[in-house]
This record gives structure tokens, sequence and C-alpha cells, in this order.
């Protein structure tokens, strides 16, 4: 199955590509500081701090040692 599907793309080549322009938005970098998460000790830019805690350790954390 995974070979089938491989031949097929390899065979399909670029037909199976397409393209078109774009213009991809970029707001302005804005000055920051780092600080440092209390919680894993990374240094993360100022903005992305979650009380005293980084993103990782705080609501985006996704799993728990166990
Ligand atoms: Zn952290």
């Amino acid at each position: 199955m995974k070979g089938q599907l491989f031949d097929e793309i390899f065979r399909a080549g670029r037909n199976i590509l397409s393209f078109e322009r774009v213009r991809v938005m970029v707001k302005i970098k804005k000055k920051w500081s780092s600080v440092t998460c209390s919680c894993c000790g990374e240094t993360i830019p100022d903005y992305l701090i979650e009380g005293d805690r980084c993103g990782a350790c705080g609501s985006m954390k996704y799993y728990e040692r166990i």
C-alpha cells in the first residue's frame, strides 16, 4: 500500500503540484526583552510569558511527567 502510493506520486511527477503567486503577511517586529521561565528555566521573549511561566509550562502544555 505504502509503496503503491509512492509509485503513484512519482509517476504523476510535477503534474500533481500547483502554484500561485501569494503575498505573505508579516507583522513588523517590536522590540522585546528576554525573560526566564520559573518552571523550566527556558529563556523566552517577554511577550510570550504567561505570569512567570513560558507557554510550554503554561497553557500550551501538552504532556505531564508520570
Ligand atoms: Zn517553561
